[in-house]
């Protein structure tokens, strides 16, 4: 809520000193910017690649964008590039948050400002600003989700009709991205309750995130973790009831794996499954019945905010954040930005979705 974002605001100073007064100093006007995205594979980070070359070009900047298609070796070439090429800032979405510690020394000797797009770097003190969405609050509005489509609440939170025990199963991110871990940890927060109470039973046992975790959100792997559990766990007969999902590309394995399995008809309909970017392909499943929700993040914001931040740097002005707390990568606490992300599914994606101009009706058919 306002208020609550109002708290947070105040209790961690709204803006944050830069520790680096050299960072951005200098003639920046018309500077190059690095962006460096994971991969093309997943919309969002196409829509998050797009738009914030636009907002940075429309500050007078040049850009160079680069996708590494989720390889490492290829994400760090394009940094070293990005470096010889004479940026003056970096903007890097990546893919391990701990791979690029040699790039980011380079740019640090560059006299050269990164800014951390939506994932953490972690185990470098040469991260000077991280913009992003609140991701506890991703989580926990996963598991919301989960537990409302399950009955277990009501839509205002209260308790619901399930009772249980109710057979859930559940999927993280990739253990190299520092966000995964925020989002299971934020969805355990509301399971591990329900779990304590018996209302809600992960049946395979698999409650670990290390178990349960999917590298680089690999949908296919996240569809045979799923098929051996139907073939395992619940081989006898017995239904699953709600299955966590930590992004919509994740969700899409998982429905397929079910759908293999006999579920998706009239007398066996699917369990509740969660998802996170709104993909168009995913709002479509919610809308045809299929996925139960997903968590909307406006990418447009972030690159918004991110534009806003990198000028501020690239000014030698002090960008603004509102959380100097929660994101501490091991080496410093990086002073950040975060967004509020939505829970939509088919009560609200119109609304959320098409009202607000981020996809067209005629996307969504
Ligand atoms: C992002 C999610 C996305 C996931 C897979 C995470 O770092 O925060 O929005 O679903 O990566 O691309």
């Amino acid at each position: 809520t306002a208020a609550s974002l109002v708290a947070t605001m105040a209790a961690c100073g709204s803006s944050e000193k830069t520790t680096d007064k050299e960072a951005g100093s200098g003639d920046t006007a018309g500077a190059l910017v690095g962006i460096t995205m994971p991969t093309r594979s997943s919309e969002r980070w196409i829509a998050d690649g797009d738009n914030l070359k636009k907002q940075l070009e429309g500050l007078g900047y040049k850009v160079d964008l680069q996708y590494a298609e989720d390889n490492i070796p290829t994400q760090t070439q394009q940094l070293d590039n990005q470096i010889t090429k004479g940026a003056k800032l970096l903007i890097i979405a990546s893919i391990d948050g701990t791979a690029i510690t040699t790039q980011l020394e380079n740019a640090k000797a560059n006299n050269i400002p990164v800014i951390a797009y939506d994932r953490l770097i972690r185990d470098s003190p040469n991260v000077d600003y991280y913009a992003t969405f609140d991701n506890f609050k991703v989580g926990v509005q996963q598991a919301t989700s989960l537990l409302t489509g399950l009955k277990v609440l009501n839509a205002d939170g209260s308790a619901g009709t399930a009772k249980g025990p109710l057979n859930v199963e559940l999927f993280a991110g990739s253990p190299d991205d520092n966000n995964a871990t925020f989002f299971f940890n934020g969805a355990m927060s509301v399971l591990q309750p329900q779990i304590d109470k018996g209302t809600i039973v992960v049946k395979s046992g698999q409650t670990k995130f290390d178990t349960v975790a999917t590298l680089r959100w690999d949908p296919a792997t996240a569809q045979k973790r799923m098929e051996n559990l139907l073939t395992s766990t619940y081989k006898g007969g017995t239904k699953v009831d709600g299955v966590l999902s930590p992004y919509d590309g994740i969700s899409i394995g998982i429905l397929s794996a079910l759908k293999s399995s006999g579920y998706g008809t009239g007398a066996q309909p699917y369990p509740i499954v969660t998802g996170q970017d709104a993909e168009v392909a995913s709002v479509k499943s919610i809308i045809a019945g299929e996925q139960y929700s997903t968590i909307y993040k406006d990418t447009r914001q972030l690159a918004k905010v991110t534009g806003e931040m990198a000028d501020a740097v690239l000014k030698g002005q002090t960008p603004t954040t509102n959380n100097n707390k929660d994101y501490d990568n091991g080496k410093k606490v990086v002073p950040s930005q975060l967004l509020e992300s939505i829970i939509v599914d088919k009560s609200n994606y119109q609304k959320e979705l098409v009202d607000s101009g981020y996809y067209t009706a005629d996307q969504l058919k």
